[in-house]
């Protein structure tokens, strides 16, 4: 089995990641897994460069076949914001329901057909060395509702509606979530790229 780093402390994120790619053979490691403590500082401006930083650092201080991602929600009416700030909008210190409101807040006087946004995931693939060896993207397009709804998921799910569904991503099951979410596109593009790793 080939070792692959996750560049997470998350082990649920890992888990997730473990579970849509059941069917390779990799041993699935956290930062904790492999006693990494220290924070790479993402000041990148684009998903991209955040998972290029974090991948190349990580991979560079283990000697592993390392994978990160970074994600975020991109809200048209907010000229793309928060972006890679999703983690972080609104301030200090406030959990993820106050995160959402304030988003809801500041859109609020935004008409149905002025509300879509986007989910967006980056993921890198990076080798002891630090060169990139594999990347891919998904994305997740819907709008933003007025109110939560659903208890499913995390972050910004009660408020992310799709169209498509006539529900909001918390109110999807987590199999409904993986098919059609950013990270789970992203996860379903690097697919042949690690199998090629893993075989070669
Ligand atoms: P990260 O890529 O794990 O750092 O995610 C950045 C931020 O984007 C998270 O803190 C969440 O607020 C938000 N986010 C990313 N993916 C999702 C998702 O699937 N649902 C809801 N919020 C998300």
């Amino acid at each position: 089995m080939t070792k692959l780093l996750v560049a997470t402390h998350n082990k649920g994120k890992v888990k997730e990641f473990a579970d849509m790619l059941a069917d390779l053979a990799i041993e699935w490691l956290s930062l904790d897994d492999v006693g990494v403590t220290e924070d790479v500082v993402e000041t990148g401006s684009t998903f991209r460069e955040n998972s290029v930083l974090k991948a190349r650092a990580y991979a560079a201080a283990t000697g592993l076949l390392t994978l990160a991602d970074d994600s975020g929600l991109e809200v048209d009416a907010l000229d793309g914001a928060p972006g890679v700030y999703t983690a972080r909008y609104g301030g200090e210190g406030l959990t993820a329901v106050q995160r959402y409101q304030k988003l809801l807040e500041a859109i609020q006087q935004v008409p149905d057909p002025q509300r879509t946004a986007r989910f967006r995931c980056v993921i890198v693939l990076a080798g002891p060395d630090g060169e990139i060896l594999g990347e891919s993207e998904g994305v997740c397009q819907g709008q933003i509702a007025h109110a939560p709804a659903g208890a499913g998921g995390f972050g910004y799910d009660p408020v992310f509606y799709l169209p498509q569904f006539g529900q909001t991503m918390a109110q999807l099951t987590a199999a409904e979530k993986h098919k059609i979410s950013h990270r789970g596109q992203a996860v379903q593009a690097i697919v042949p790229r690690l199998r090629q790793l893993l075989a070669g």
